[in-house]
């Protein structure tokens, strides 16, 4: 069978449906889209390696070449959940119209890897004297648990990584992180008429969104960085649920809340600090207050403007390196020593909606800005010691 054109293998990743999410009932195995990879990489003549992180969810790492530099061009191989009806055409049909390709995954972003393909064939006649890893992760979309098994895994990847998130073809070396917690209340429920027969959770509770509140004055306060549009960390109180009749002290309350923090704002920190504050309330109050991540947090991400990868970027794509809203696995792939930077064709604007679509225009300039970054990576790098 001759090897599938590029857009062959986009309409087939785009027809293998991966979606993760937190909701059990809509969650699916990345398995299928894993074994298009690996069997086209294997082709290519790719060393494939599976990681398996959970029943059904694997990582892929495909290796060309060996030594401890090199490159590695890493996505996600899941996609969020899609309303069918919203979508002008079956989202796992590949369709062609308007200079676009619709479907789902083209932009966020299983699309990526024909490119990736595309990019590296004509280069597969040459010696590659450092590696080029092909890295596709499950579950990024839900939990980062592909990304979080890889970092935990510990084996040192390359000497810089590009991930090829929705940004437009413009570098991005910063984002902030993402936490979403929650704080439980348990008090004691009693009569309303006499205080004295329990303990409020409501009242508490007061008290905890006020020292929130001061915290992210104090974090407001402390850090700040311009790169971004909103340039301080951001604590939001989302939701709250306690209590049931007027006549009863409340004996329970929850809340739960998002926090961002910027670069260099570390979730175990802040997370130590927070239950340091709570803890006089709770003694004050008489009350047993928890705190604890609704989700593992996904921490924030930075690569210096002073790095190789970031000059790379920048001289190739002509944009300088910018921060940006969303978050990606960038941080976990640092934490695997190699220099990371966000990079890809598709358009934030479009992704995660219906009728999500890579423009065709960015097709080439993609394949050709990867084909740099491979040459630069592997075929002319012999590792500076
Ligand atoms: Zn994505």
């Amino acid at each position: 069978m001759p090897f599938p054109s590029l857009k062959e293998q986009f309409a087939a990743l785009v027809a293998t449906p991966s979606v993760s999410c937190t909701q059990p009932s809509l969650d699916q195995s990345n398995e299928a889209v894993i074994e298009l990879l690996a069997g086209w990489l294997g082709d290519l003549g790719f060393h494939c390696e599976r990681q398996r992180v959970a029943p059904g969810k694997f990582n892929l790492l495909a290796t060309r070449g060996g030594g401890p530099g090199g490159l590695v061009l890493a996505g996600h191989s899941d996609t969020v959940p899609y309303d069918e009806a919203l979508w002008r055409s079956d989202p796992l049909k590949l369709r062609e119209a308007d200079d676009r390709w619709y479907g789902l995954g083209s932009c966020d972003m299983k699309g990526f890897f024909p490119l990736i393909i595309e990019a590296v064939r004509p280069l597969l006649e040459q010696p590659f004297r450092q590696p080029l890893m092909i890295l596709a992760t499950c579950d990024e979309e839900s939990s980062m648990s592909g990304a979080r098994a890889l970092a935990a895994a510990g084996r040192p990847l390359g000497r810089a990584a590009v991930i090829g998130e929705p940004t437009g073809l413009r570098p991005v070396r910063l984002h902030k992180g993402v936490m979403m917690e929650r704080i439980e209340i348990l008090g004691q429920s009693g009569h309303s008429s006499n205080p004295a027969y329990g303990r409020s959770a409501l009242d508490a509770m007061q008290a905890v969104m006020g020292e929130l509140i001061a915290l992210r004055r104090e974090w407001q306060g402390q850090y700040r960085n311009p790169m971004f549009s909103v340039p301080q960390p951001t604590l939001n109180l989302g939701c709250i649920h306690g209590g049931d009749n007027p006549n009863r002290i409340c004996g329970q309350c929850a809340l739960e809340f998002d926090l961002r923090p910027l670069p260099g704002m570390d979730p175990d920190q802040l997370r130590t600090l927070i239950r340091q504050r709570l803890r006089p309330l709770a003694e004050r109050h008489e009350v047993k207050i928890d705190l604890a991540p609704l989700f593992p947090s996904a921490p924030a991400f930075e690569e210096p403007a002073s790095s190789e990868l970031v000059h790379l970027a920048e001289r190739l794509t002509g944009h300088y390196a910018e921060a940006v809203a969303f978050g990606t696995e960038a941080a976990y792939l640092q934490q695997l020593g190699c220099q990371a930077l966000v990079l890809g064709p598709g358009d934030i604007a479009c992704a995660h909606q219906p009728d999500e679509y890579l423009d065709l225009a960015r097709i080439e300039p993609s394949v050709r800005l990867l084909r740099e970054l491979i040459r630069h990576y592997c075929l002319n790098s012999a590792l500076e010691s």
